[in-house]
């Protein structure tokens, strides 16, 4: 197969972190959260123009249709989601289960509060391409010192 060479260029250091997530998915929004909440800097990206992932771009609705009378439920974030967006009026009685279906729409509001609250640096709009890497350190040294001040 012919290849080309991309020509290297120079690119503004627009933003520094400590953790960057890369996509804010339940996964990502968790990890995000996560982290922001243990008390280092979060960035979290996002090519879409919400947060939420599947839940709000998709409409993935069903949240924890596993669940019924005796199910033995983990706590954490996920139940998390489903209490504020019940609290927030962005979640209905879901029929089959013992569970709240949330709102596509009424969730991206969710999100954007729980990222706020937890202040973490919200990005939308914008693309992961690669990591720029200097051996395994990610950023940092790669970038001039400048990843991360
Ligand atoms: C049609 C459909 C129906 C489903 N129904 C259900 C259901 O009823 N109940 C259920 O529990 N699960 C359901 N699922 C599964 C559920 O949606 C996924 O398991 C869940 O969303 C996975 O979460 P995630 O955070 O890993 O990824 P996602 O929710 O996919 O989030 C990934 C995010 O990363 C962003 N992203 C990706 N690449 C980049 C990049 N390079 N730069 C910036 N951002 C990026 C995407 O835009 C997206 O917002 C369904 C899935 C689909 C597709």
């Amino acid at each position: 197969m012919r290849q080309v060479t991309e020509p290297s260029r120079q690119v503004d250091v627009i933003h520094e972190t400590d953790v960057l997530v890369v996509g804010s998915g339940p996964g990502g929004l968790a990890a995000a959260l996560g982290a922001a909440r243990a008390g280092v800097a979060v960035t979290l990206v996002e090519r879409f123009g919400c947060f939420g992932g599947n839940i709000t771009a998709v409409g993935v609705e069903g949240f924890a249709w596993y669940r019924h009378e005796k199910t033995i439920d983990t706590e954490g974030v996920g139940r998390e989601f489903e209490a504020r967006a019940i609290a927030m009026g962005a979640a209905t009685p879901e029929p089959q289960s013992d569970s709240h279906a949330l709102d596509a729409e009424g969730f991206k509001v969710v999100a954007d509060q729980l990222v706020q609250e937890a202040g973490i640096h919200p990005m939308l709009h914008r693309q992961f391409v690669a990591p720029v890497m200097d051996a395994k350190v990610v950023g940092r040294e790669a970038a001039g010192g400048a990843a991360r001040r």
